[in-house]
């Protein structure tokens, strides 16, 4: 776990580019840094490795404090990838991702045993030792920047814009392929983009920060959809911007039966919200069943909430249940209830939504 108390980075000039930022990133999961540029993402991260040295504040790594480190013993447990890998040109990819295992002073077959072994994790395996980074695609390149950071067997990851600079259509497929190495590793990874599709896709907590360098909400990625702090963040994950792309994807979503009720009728069950549907099975609205009392009557009704068509995309499922009073999205077909779905598992299946028509598999070449 990385826990950050506080932190604060003033810059020479007088710049505050991180202004008391406290979260916890925990253990094995990924935490994502994301806000518009220059709200102080790369310092926060730099702050980690001790790149950049905070101001005030303390960062602790499994409650042990960091400044309390040599910097080169703290850095021997943290991987680093930036936004265009760093590769050095003049060297093969091997002797790029030996780099980290040699700093470490591992003998050297030892060193070119575990260099294999993260090239074949990252999907390049076999001949892609022998070339050299211009040899190879820019996701080629972020794989091998990937590889050299998890030669060393760190606890700790830090991702700065990873994939920032990769092609659309192959950035989806690498992020796929990056969660399931990490799941499968357990890193504790720390990710800064300023995409926030790519946050709620990759971050198990989200902390936005903005610009001044502040924590505007720190969550889960639905709650971050669901019950935004502020306008700013309303307005960054704002549904037109962020999950415009979600229109243009249809997947399965788990639909649940809901047993509705109609005007006029007196609810007995235990279940705190219950839908009510007019004659035609239309749905009317919503009723909180505690603050009824005797028969079920329009006053009672809360409004609200999108109606989604069982037919709909992904973007729809995910207004709907957002916009639920009570957390159950709407589904109807030809405008009668068909039953509801639950953000979480929306939100589930856009993480593991799948990718556009054509595009590459696991380990194929992304040659883009
Ligand atoms: P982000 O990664 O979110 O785009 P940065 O952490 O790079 O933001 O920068 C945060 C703020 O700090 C910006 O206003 C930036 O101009 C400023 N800044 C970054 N590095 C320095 C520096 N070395 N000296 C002065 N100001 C800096
Ligand atoms: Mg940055």
């Amino acid at each position: 776990m990385i826990t950050l108390e506080g932190v604060t980075k003033r810059y020479g000039d007088g710049t505050v580019a991180v202004d008391g930022l406290s979260f916890e990133a925990p253990e094995g999961k990924i935490t994502v840094l994301v806000g518009p540029s220059g709200c102080g993402k790369t310092t926060s991260l730099r702050m980690i490795n001790r790149m950049i040295e905070p101001t005030e504040g303390k960062i602790l790594i499994d409650g042990q404090d960091t400044s309390s480190l040599a910097k080169a013993e703290l850095r021997r447990g943290i991987g680093y990838v930036i936004q265009h890998a760093g590769l050095f040109p003049h060297r093969t990819v091997l002797s790029n991702v030996m780099t980290v295992p040699s700093l470490l002073k591992w003998d050297k077959s030892r060193a070119k045993d575990r260099a294999m072994e993260v090239l074949e994790l990252v999907g390049l395996g076999g001949d892609f030792a022998k070339r050299y980074p211009g040899q190879l695609s820019g996701g080629q390149q972020q794989r091998v920047g990937v590889a050299r950071a998890l030669a060393g067997d760190p606890k700790v990851m830090l991702m700065d814009e990873p994939f920032s600079a990769i092609d659309p259509v192959v950035r989806e497929g690498l992020q796929d392929e990056f969660l399931s190495l990490q799941e499968s590793l357990g890193t504790t990874i720390v990710l800064v983009t300023h995409d926030i599709d790519e946050a709620i896709k990759l971050g198990d907590r989200i902390a936005v920060l903005r610009v001044g360098g502040s924590l505007a909400q720190f969550s889960s990625p639905d709650d971050l959809l669901a019950h935004p702090a502020d306008d700013f963040v309303a307005s960054f994950v704002g549904r037109d911007r962020g999950y415009r792309a979600l229109s243009f994807k249809h997947a399965d979503v788990p639909i649940h039966e809901e047993t509705p009720t109609v005007l006029g009728e007196t609810i007995a069950d235990g279940d705190p919200w219950r839908l009510v549907v007019g004659d035609h099975a239309q749905p009317l609205g919503w009723v909180e069943v505690a603050d009824v009392t005797g028969p079920v009557q329009a006053a009672d009704l809360q409004l609200g909430g999108t109606l989604v068509d069982v037919g709909g995309s992904l973007r729809g499922f995910l207004d709907a249940s957002l916009s639920s009073p009570s957390g159950r999205g709407v589904v109807v077909q030809d405008g009668r209830l068909y039953g509801s779905v639950r953000s979480e598992e929306v939100l589930q299946v856009i993480k593991a939504a799948p990718r556009p028509s054509g595009e590459t598999s696991f380990t194929a070449e992304d040659s883009a």
